[in-house]
């Protein structure tokens, strides 16, 4: 059925980069052998996930959406594949995202842009978009994204479905094609808050073969979803008073609102909050992610994979040429911006600076959790924008992540779920953040709202 729906509809959205229905299909077939065999089923048994184009498969392409990887193909599975595949899933088709996962519209991809399914002259977002749009679309029954500054919880609530960004070491990045390290997780999209409980569960816990990876029990996060102990106090919502202001779509504003106003009648208590250096958090983003993606991606010079000029001449021309031919200007501008802020000279004024203040900023989340169980806020400050639109306002695009990043910069949860449509039939998302490791929890407040 998804093989005939992305068949159906694809040549519209455009959330693939590639797909192998003879591939998925062996897949389905190999899991119904499992179980006619007596084995038994698997949590994901024959479900097909698609998996965003930064993602490691074995066998597959790899080229997150960038014309120095068009060619290449992944002799192994990541993490995240590997424990789909240990729960049954079958693994489907590449999912287009910005280059690199730079950018907040999948307009950066070099294989063209995908669309919103909810508005084909609009963009699903990003940098997750193709995974956010498959799923919307019906082309998925779940997906993988990642998240380095809100490119799950951006396209998810652009496009109305589900995403959420685990807290940092919960998901092994190994086989992710890393953009900033410090930053990066994988997380799912789906429809429904408990396709991603089951979904988070298949792909958390610990890996060796990612160092940053933490060493933490996994909960069941489905069966906490439904068998609850009651509770002696009620939970606490925060509101932060910064993420209120200027710049905020009134419709958005107003959706969010009746979030609140509906946890209210669940019995939730909401609390003003301040998270006093938010204003900081758009600068510390874009110089701790350009430095670490410049570094990242200097392993990418026309030497050990992915695409070489074929019109180089020396060791020298072959970085330069094979570099100024395969990544796109977003990629560019960054990689500069990130050598620049690495420099000597540069490097106490704005690196060494940036990752202080990253502190201040992971403080004030841990100051507001003493007060609040979970924190909520819109996922983005508009809904779906037109194509094209922000074309020449790159720092407009930029400073609209201002609600998600801080998350990657403190390492927290975050989930965005839909919650109405503005007056154009747009989804608006909201977004609820949470404790470091506390999943269950924001899994549970997000299904109360849902
Ligand atoms: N939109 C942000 C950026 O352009 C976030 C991207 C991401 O999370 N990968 O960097």
């Amino acid at each position: 059925a998804v093989i005939d729906r992305t068949a159906a509809v694809e040549p519209r959205v455009r959330a693939f980069t590639s797909w192998d229905s003879a591939d998925a299909l062996a897949q389905a077939r190999a899991s119904d052998e499992r179980r006619a065999a007596g084995h038994a089923r698997g949590p994901l048994d024959g479900i097909p996930i698609g998996i965003k184009d930064n993602i490691a498969v074995t066998g597959q392409p790899l080229t997150a959406s960038s014309k120095i990887l068009a060619s290449y193909r992944s002799p192994y599975d990541a993490t995240v594949i590997t424990r789909l595949r240990n729960a049954g899933a079958v693994i489907w088709g590449r999912l287009n995202l910005d280059e690199f996962a730079m950018g907040s519209s999948t307009e950066n991809s070099a294989f063209g842009t995908t669309a919103n399914p909810h508005d084909l002259t609009r963009v699903p977002g990003g940098s997750s978009g193709g995974s956010a749009a498959a799923v919307a679309a019906g082309e998925a029954i779940g997906t993988l994204g990642s998240d380095t500054g809100g490119s799950i919880r951006q396209p998810a609530a652009f496009c109305g479905v589900t995403g959420l960004k685990p807290t940092y070491g919960l998901v092994s990045r190994y086989g992710l094609a890393a953009f900033a390290s410090s930053l990066d997780q994988i997380g799912p999209l789906t429809r429904t808050v408990e396709d991603t409980a089951i979904l988070l569960q298949a792909i958390a816990g610990h890996d060796p073969l990612d160092s940053t990876s933490c060493q933490i029990a996994v909960p069941d996060y489905r069966a906490a979803l439904h068998s609850r102990p009651p509770r002696s106090a009620p939970r606490h919502l925060g509101i932060p008073r910064e993420y209120f202001g200027e710049g905020l779509d009134p419709e958005v504003g107003a959706a969010v609102g009746q979030a609140v106003a509906h946890y209210k009648k669940l019995g939730y208590e909401i609390r003003e909050i301040s998270l006093p250096h938010t204003e900081h958090c758009l600068s510390v983003y874009f110089i701790v992610a350009t430095a670490e993606c410049s570094s990242n991606l200097a392993r990418l010079d026309g030497i050990r994979y992915g695409h070489r000029s074929p019109a180089a001449t020396d060791a020298v021309d072959i970085y330069t040429k094979t570099r100024a031919e395969g990544f796109g200007p977003e990629v560019k501008r960054r990689i500069i911006l990130g050598t620049y802020v690495l420099s000597s000279g540069y490097y106490d004024a704005y690196y060494l600076r940036a990752q202080k203040v990253r502190t201040l900023i992971r403080q004030d989340f841990q100051k507001a959790f003493e007060q609040v169980d979970a924190i909520i806020t819109p996922a983005n400050p508009g809904t779906a924008f037109k194509k094209g639109e922000y074309a020449k306002n790159l720092m407009a695009l930029y400073l609209s992540d201002i609600y998600t990043i801080g998350a990657n910069l403190a390492g927290l949860p975050g989930i965005s779920l839909p919650c109405g449509y503005s007056k154009d039939n747009l989804p608006i998302g909201l977004q609820l953040l949470g404790q470091p490791f506390k999943e269950t929890d924001l899994l549970q407040i997000a299904h109360d709202y849902e």
